[in-house]
């Protein structure tokens, strides 16, 4: 009996890169060109319990998930895959008219079970990182953003643990200025504004609490109350 041959990463690119050729038009190959860049950057906490165990099951055949990078409790960040490919970090997504975030975004997983706060040095760690790839693929600063964002019907990490307003003070994602929390008007339309922001609305509660989680934190219930709107209000006017 054969051995298997083992399946090098350069064959499997070449592999996949078959799949792109359309059999149903003449072929001309055009001189210019160069690789995809990511757009988006989706954080996630692995709700597992060591960054071994996270590192294995990237690796292990049957799981079908994977990122970017994980970043260790003790800021240590081991990169899995080549930013240039597509992780299976996000599953069915959507933010705004993005409907396969995979393919434009690089996933990043923050080893942490869900249930506790992310120690500094990790943060630290993820803030290099971070501004490595805003700055090698300009990602605008808008697009960067918690997986329960981009499936808020399915998913919610990162947790409320999760420092957003540092991430935003230092470039990555959007807060609110809570020095101005004016009532929106009688007409503000807070499905739009969601919507706008980027939200998939198809599942309103869900995307309500993704925000409440995110921005307001000490309450993910799923009803907007006077100070959510308040938020939702600045947020929509600062940046929308
Ligand atoms: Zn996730």
């Amino acid at each position: 009996m054969a051995l298997p041959v083992a399946i090098t990463t350069e064959d499997k690119i070449n592999m996949l890169m078959r799949e792109g050729i359309n059999k149903n038009a003449d072929w001309s190959e055009a001189a210019h060109y160069d690789i995809r860049k990511p757009n988006f950057v989706i954080i996630h906490h692995t709700a597992q319990n060591s960054i071994q165990q996270t590192i294995r099951t990237f690796q292990l055949d049957h799981t079908k998930v994977s990122a970017h990078y994980v970043i260790g409790k003790d800021g240590r960040v081991v990169q899995m895959l080549n930013d240039y490919l597509r992780s299976w970090h996000a599953g069915r997504s959507k933010w705004g008219n993005v409907t396969d975030l995979n393919s434009v975004s690089l996933g990043i997983e923050l080893d942490n079970n869900g249930k506790e706060p992310f120690p500094d040095v990790q943060i630290n760690a993820l803030l290099v990182l971070l501004d490595t790839l805003k700055t090698k693929y300009q990602i605008p600063f808008t697009n960067f953003l918690g997986h329960a964002d981009v499936a808020p019907a399915r998913k919610n990490d990162p947790s409320v643990f999760f420092p957003w307003k540092r991430l935003a003070e230092q470039g990555f994602g959007v807060w609110y200025d809570d020095s101005n929390l004016m009532s929106p008007p009688t007409n503000f339309n807070y499905v739009d504004a969601l919507r706008i922001i980027g939200y998939d609305v198809s599942n309103l509660n869900a995307a309500i609490v993704a925000f409440k989680r995110k921005f307001i934190i000490t309450d993910v219930s799923k009803e907007l109350t006077d100070y959510d709107r308040r938020v939702l209000y600045n947020l929509y006017r600062r940046y929308f």
